[in-house]
């Protein structure tokens, strides 16, 4: 019989049963992850071309399932930026684990929803531990509440939201059930280098842009604490662990204590930098952190966690699940952990899976190592771009560098060098008014080799924008 007579049902049934399928699959990751370290680490414009590929009308009949992989193994594999490789700094990524990427794998095939534990009682069982975990390995206050969500984006909106209705609660305010239209008014208090997704979680919020009080930075873009405003039992304050383009920490020791003292609510945007917390070389940096109400982290990030994987953490558990909780007669809650009460989400993927994966296969040690390992990267990269004569620009803390030329046209020459040598991949940014490339040492599989080949990059890019320029 061929496949055509077939009902869509018949031939899924067929697909799932077909082992060759699966280990097709797996062949062709074994083969990506066997030239990801030393294949062009941005796709060649020949790759992208062949995506026109992809831009095709939906078919009308079902399409055989070993060719959609070979298609995209074929045209997609080669369009990818080579992210889990050694030579990838832009942004602010991350790695993945290997014992996580197995995980995943299997995982994906359980293919669980954690919204309640009855729907997935083995991920309940794996979050709790993972909300355990996290409080030891950063040192928060015993019993913050864990939420597992996208990334931090969401994680910080899940703050603000638990500081919002929180706030508004001890006015007497009950913003679930009177709104936002009318409520006593918040103040909302952040340094002027906060992140972008901070300013879109409080617009999402209802906080919009003219009402927020921006306190000055230093150089580093760090809050200059001297000139924060008067805080109150108003007042939602936002500090951050890790500036995006400088690494830089706030100063959250003395911005905690004074929220505290006049009864704010302070939430720290820690999406690459809470991790610091887990090193003895570091700690310092964060010092005065669990002196907060709520934190967002991406174990996606520094924790090279796979994709997705942020994390909302919350000392106050009721504020946290009075902000999310939602209720149905069809919604069975249980005496065990029940995911959605911490996310914005009904239906989750189990990303916790992971998490728990890279966090047991690190250990307290290996996580202290990888945060290390990352630092000092960076701080072999400044060193070595320093007497190549580049200007460093930032104080290298942390895992970020920012890098500048002699003059602006040749930083940019010299960025648009290195995004097309496939050598490496580096990010622009604008620091102080000034062009600047940033460098985010993210991944574990980064060497030090991978440290020389950037540094050589550098100076080949910079030499031909100078040629180009003359
Ligand atoms: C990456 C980042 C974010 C956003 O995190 P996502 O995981 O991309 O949502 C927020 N704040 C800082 C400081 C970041 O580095």
């Amino acid at each position: 019989m061929t496949t055509e007579a077939l009902n869509i049902r018949e031939r899924m049934r067929l697909q799932a049963a077909d082992r060759d399928l699966f280990e097709q699959a797996k062949a062709y990751a074994y083969e990506y992850m066997d030239h990801v370290c030393d294949r062009s680490v941005f796709p060649t414009e020949e790759a992208i071309s062949r995506l026109d590929l992809f831009d095709e009308p939906l078919s009308e009949a079902p399409c055989d399932p070993g060719e959609i992989l070979r298609s995209l193994h074929e045209h997609g594999s080669p369009a990818t930026v080579a992210q889990t490789g050694g030579r990838y700094f832009g942004f602010v990524n991350g790695g993945a684990a290997p014992a996580a990427l197995a995980v995943k794998w299997l995982a994906d095939v359980w293919d669980q929803n954690c919204a309640l534990y009855v729907i997935s009682p083995v991920v309940s069982r794996l979050e709790a531990p993972c909300e355990r975990w996290l409080n030891d390995l950063l040192g928060l206050p015993s019993g913050t509440a864990a939420g597992f969500v996208s990334g931090t984006s969401t994680a910080t909106m899940c703050g603000l939201a638990a500081g919002r209705n929180e706030l508004l609660r001890r006015l007497g305010w009950d913003v679930k059930v009177k709104g936002l239209f009318g409520a006593p008014r918040l103040r909302v208090v952040l340094g002027a280098q906060a992140h972008a997704t901070v300013f879109k979680a409080l617009a999402l919020l209802g906080f919009g842009r003219e009402g927020i009080e921006e306190v000055p930075v230093d150089d580093q873009g760090r809050m200059d604490v001297p000139r924060m405003p008067d805080l109150d039992g108003c007042t939602l304050v936002v500090a951050q662990a890790g500036n995006v383009n400088s690494g830089a920490f706030d100063p959250l020791d003395e911005i905690c204590d004074r929220a505290n003292r006049a009864g704010a609510w302070v939430h720290i945007d820690g999406a690459f930098g809470l991790w610091s917390a887990a090193s003895g070389s570091r700690r310092f940096l964060i010092r005065g952190m669990e002196k907060a109400d709520s934190w967002s982290v991406d174990a996606h990030k520094t924790l090279n966690a796979p994709y997705d994987c942020g994390i909302i953490l919350c000392k106050d558990r009721e504020a946290l699940i009075g902000a999310m909780q939602a209720t149905g007669s069809y919604i069975q809650y249980s005496e065990e952990r029940d995911g959605m009460l911490y996310t914005p989400e009904m239906s989750r993927r189990a990303r916790a899976v992971e998490l728990w994966a890279t966090l047991k296969s690190l250990g307290r040690t290996g996580v202290e190592e990888l945060v290390d390992g990352l630092c000092e990267h960076a701080a072999q990269c400044a060193e070595q771009l320093r007497a190549e004569e580049f200007h460093i620009l930032n104080n290298v803390v942390f895992n970020q560098v920012l890098v500048a030329c002699d003059t602006a046209e040749e930083t940019q020459g010299t960025l648009t060098g290195i995004q097309k040598s496939g050598e490496c991949w580096c990010g622009g940014a604008l620091w102080g008014g000034r062009q600047v490339i940033r460098i985010s040492v993210c991944s574990w599989a980064t060497t030090a080799e991978d440290i020389d080949c950037l540094v050589a990059t550098f100076v080949k890019a910079r030499a031909a924008a100078r040629t180009n320029d003359s």
